[in-house]
């Protein structure tokens, strides 16, 4: 970016934000999803992280915390994508223009957005996530939809697979998720939301419609503020509203998406989860609390770190014939080392040796770091089929 000049410097911000947004902003709901529907009554959670960027950079820079921030450019074409809790008390929102916010909130502290970081957060976040269900969709960095229909690890109900997750997110990555727990899509990304930030809401069987009957549309997945203009204008202002209009009245007004809303407003979503990305790798890394640089200090770390990769790699019966370690140094460049055997590493005794041999290739350091990664990868493990509910093996677990 040396040689860019400033005019060429906010070019490339504005359309790093705009790639941000793209990446971020809810895809509509596909309308007619024939052929993709989950078959039976599922188990659905919607993990959402609270704030997420401003809540990493007040993780990040504690005198950050309590106080009102935005993650965004302060120039003159700056937007936010996000900003802290403290901040949306003064009315600042996500995508809105950081001169209106600044108006709002004087005091509004700007920091520009870190996406390595988010990124890396996303990715130990997306690896709790797998060790409850290989069916997990993220929507963005900072959300993602996961059906626990099949009780893997017999945890016994979906509530309580949702709190685990929300505490293990909170001790992994010091920040906190809200999740909602339902019986589809729609309405588990609803009740992630209901209870903001650090918060849970179930809805169970039965209890959909009401949900959705009291809700202003403006929430519901997929209604854009345009959308929702255009309803206020019909006279559509809840879920209760949309419930009565038939379904020739919403293919007038607003087309393709007229049987998703019809369904919607009974709380019926037959959308399924897609995992969509199938896993190439299986790993952990830590955030250190703070950098090190001792070769002893880290083969601690690395030990621990083994221990739950170790873990996931049964868990995800996948087997994998290379093993990486990645270190970050304080200043974020980052150092990897890996080895490759002809057949799958055989057990947690070699991934263990393996991954510390690599790590004495690299010791001494010449910086401290500040996390840790080993990861195994050239998997040879097929994403499980979607089983439908009602089979022996499962379909009991509770909300
Ligand atoms: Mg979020």
């Amino acid at each position: 970016m040396a040689g860019l000049g400033r005019a060429g410097q906010c070019l490339f911000v504005i359309a790093q934000l705009a790639l941000t947004y793209s990446a971020m902003s809810e895809p509509a709901p596909e309308p007619d999803d024939t052929g993709e529907e989950a078959p039976g009554l599922r188990k659905i959670i919607h993990v959402d992280m609270d704030a997420f960027f401003a809540s990493v950079e007040q993780r990040d820079e504690p005198a950050l915390r309590g106080l009102p921030i935005a993650v965004g450019g302060d120039g003159p074409r700056g937007v936010l994508t996000t900003c802290s809790y403290e901040a949306r008390k003064f009315g600042c929102r996500s995508a809105m223009p950081s001169v209106t916010a600044k108006r709002l909130c004087p005091d509004l502290i700007f920091r520009p957005p870190r996406f390595a970081v988010y990124n890396e957060v996303s990715r130990q976040v997306r690896d709790i996530f797998l060790d409850y269900t290989p069916h997990v969709e993220p929507l963005s960095l900072d959300e993602a939809f996961l059906d626990v229909t099949e009780d893997l690890k017999g945890i016994g109900s979906a509530t309580r697979i949702a709190e685990l997750i929300r505490a293990r997110i909170k001790e992994e990555t010091g920040l906190t998720a809200s999740a909602g727990v339902s019986y589809n899509k729609f309405l588990a990304k609803l009740a992630s939301d209901q209870n903001k930030p650090d918060g849970l809401c179930v809805i169970r069987p039965g209890e959909g419609a009401d949900f959705v009957a009291k809700l202003p549309v403006r929430r519901f997945f997929g209604i854009g503020p345009k959308g929702a203009e255009k309803m206020a204008a019909l006279g559509i202002e809840t879920g209760a509203d949309l419930a009565l209009c038939d379904i020739a009245y919403l293919r007038r007004h607003f087309g393709s998406q007229a049987d998703y809303l019809y369904r919607a407003a009974r709380g019926i979503d037959l959308r399924r989860v897609k995992a969509n990305r199938p896993r190439k790798s299986v790993g952990a890394e830590r955030t250190l609390d703070k950098d090190i640089s001792s070769g002893s200090a880290l083969r601690d770390v690395l030990a621990r770190i083994i221990e739950i990769t170790w873990k996931r790699i049964e868990s995800s019966k996948s087997e994998g014939r290379t093993v990486t370690l990645k270190l970050k140094h304080a200043d974020f460049s980052q150092l990897t080392r890996a080895r490759s055997l002809p057949r799958p590493v055989a057990g947690q005794a070699e991934f263990a040796s393996i991954g510390h041999a690599l790590l004495d290739e690299v010791l001494p350091l010449a910086q401290p770091v500040r996390l840790v990664g080993l990861t195994l990868s050239a998997l040879e493990e097929e994403e499980p089929p979607q089983a439908p509910v009602g089979g022996p093996s499962q379909g009991t677990l509770p909300f």
